[in-house]
């Protein structure tokens, strides 16, 4: 141990007692700062009766209204383009991002001062040095590089570290596993479906990416970094570590890393954020180790205050104790395990996205795969939609799929998945925030 495994030593071995003093004055400054310029906030908290001078203890965090995205999405709508929440406009701002948009929905869009950029890198920097990440490192950043705020804030804290940095940019999977053993990277960012397939390229190519100097891979974007069979699976084709990140574009970077420790969690960078953990229906937090909804309040980015926003990711707080490393940060166990409304009921059994690709993981031979739910009359039909490499025969992918079918309905109280074959490519392939789940159970046939 030491003070060089940490970033910021003084705040991340502080001890409860401290931190949550630190919140508090943070978090009164913020609600000052909120109350004073943004228009959202002056409304929100008129109604909800709430004056910053209240804040006497952090238990008083309760007395502010939650905020919600179809809210923040309203008041984009009542002030085009970017809304109420924010407290300055585009003169203020450097940069300009939206969330990814993959869903068809109108995306959120954020501004950023160069103050409020310097400190999203800033907090990529705890979780990039608290996992091993040296100015010694060559880093290969395999993201687009577009309007999506993504892997910016890792490319700036990577920079901000002194790490040799390689923008991936927009190119086809095989220019960039070239490039990762071009460059002699070793540390590569991406989504951990994205870190699947490009060992699937390099294998293809006849790459052998586990002797490659590649020592690190920083996952961020898709809650599977913490799923411990899919990274037990990139770790083994990269033969090097995983360290699961997950950020937002509403904060616009990382609130939580794996350590170096990785003790089977994520720290939260709890000196610029509060998280709580609340059940998704009654409101009321839940302690440690009870499953329930992240809600944020982000102390850094100045334009847009962040307070007590509701995520719809769910998550299990446990407390620092859980890792050996020092830090006084609590962490979230198994990272963000899905989002509150992932669960599927099929024939009466919860269906979980998260156990799904967990099964399928422990199968290799399988480069994607689709959960597919349809109904006919009123039954529901769950089908697994895999696409195994391209070696597989007829005879392997028939044992593969009846034990695959075995596993998934011993998970599932019996629940029988249909499990079938998809020709090579023609699964969607995905290079941020991989959609497995298709529902089409409320549309009718054909449509
Ligand atoms: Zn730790």
């Amino acid at each position: 141990m030491g003070a060089s495994e940490y970033w910021n030593p003084k705040t991340e071995t502080l001890g409860r007692d401290d931190l949550a003093g630190l919140q508090l004055a943070k978090l009164r400054r913020m609600c000052q700062w909120a109350a004073a310029r943004s228009p959202f906030y002056q409304r929100s908290f008129r109604e909800a009766g709430f004056e910053p001078g209240q804040l006497r203890s952090l238990d008083d965090l309760q007395r502010l209204p939650l905020l919600d995205r179809d809210q923040w999405m309203a008041s984009q709508r009542e002030r085009p383009p970017f809304g109420l929440l924010l407290v300055a406009g585009r003169e203020a701002a450097v940069r300009w991002h939206t969330t990814s948009g993959t869903t068809g929905r109108e995306p959120i869009r954020v501004l950023d001062s160069a103050k409020d950029w310097a400190w999203q890198a800033e907090m990529w920097c705890y979780g990039l040095w608290g996992f091993g990440v040296r100015p010694s490192d060559t880093a290969y950043v395999a993201f687009g590089y577009g309007s999506f705020i993504g892997f910016w804030g890792l490319h700036y804290g990577m920079e901000k570290m002194g790490v040799l940095n390689v923008p991936g940019g927009a190119q086809p999977t095989e220019n960039r596993v070239r490039q990762i053993l071009d460059f002699g990277a070793t540390v590569v960012a991406s989504t951990p479906t994205y870190a699947l397939r490009l060992a699937q390229e390099a294998a293809r190519l006849g790459v052998d990416l586990a002797s490659s100097p590649v020592g690190r891979l920083i996952l961020s974007g898709e809650p599977a970094g913490s799923i411990p069979q899919t990274k037990a699976l990139i770790e083994r084709l990269w033969g090097a570590k995983a360290g699961d990140t997950a950020g937002m574009t509403e904060i616009g970077t990382i609130m939580i890393f794996e350590c170096a420790r990785q003790p089977g969690g994520t720290h939260i960078i709890e000196d610029h954020f509060i998280e709580e953990v609340i059940d998704p229906l009654t409101l009321r937090p839940v302690g440690y180790g009870e499953q329930g909804e992240r809600v944020v309040t982000s102390f850094g980015r100045g334009i847009i205050p962040l307070l007590r926003y509701r995520t719809a990711d769910l998550v299990c707080k446990v407390p620092s104790s859980r890792c050996s490393c020092g830090r006084g940060f609590d962490l979230y166990d198994g990272g963000i395990l899905g989002r509150v409304d992932d669960m599927k009921l099929v024939r009466g059994t919860n269906v979980y996205p998260r156990a799904v690709e967990a099964i399928v993981r422990e199968f290799p031979g399988i480069e994607e795969f689709q959960l597919r739910l349809t109904r006919e009359d009123v039954f529901d039909r769950i089908t697994l939609r895999a696409e195994p490499a391209a070696g597989v025969d007829e005879a392997a992918w028939a044992e593969m799929a009846e034990r695959l079918a075995k596993a998934l309905a011993e998970t599932h109280e019996g629940l029988r998945f249909e499990v079938e074959r998809a020709a090579p490519g023609e699964l969607p392939r995905f290079e941020l925030k991989a959609r497995r789940t298709v529902d089409l159970r409320d549309k009718p046939i054909g449509g």
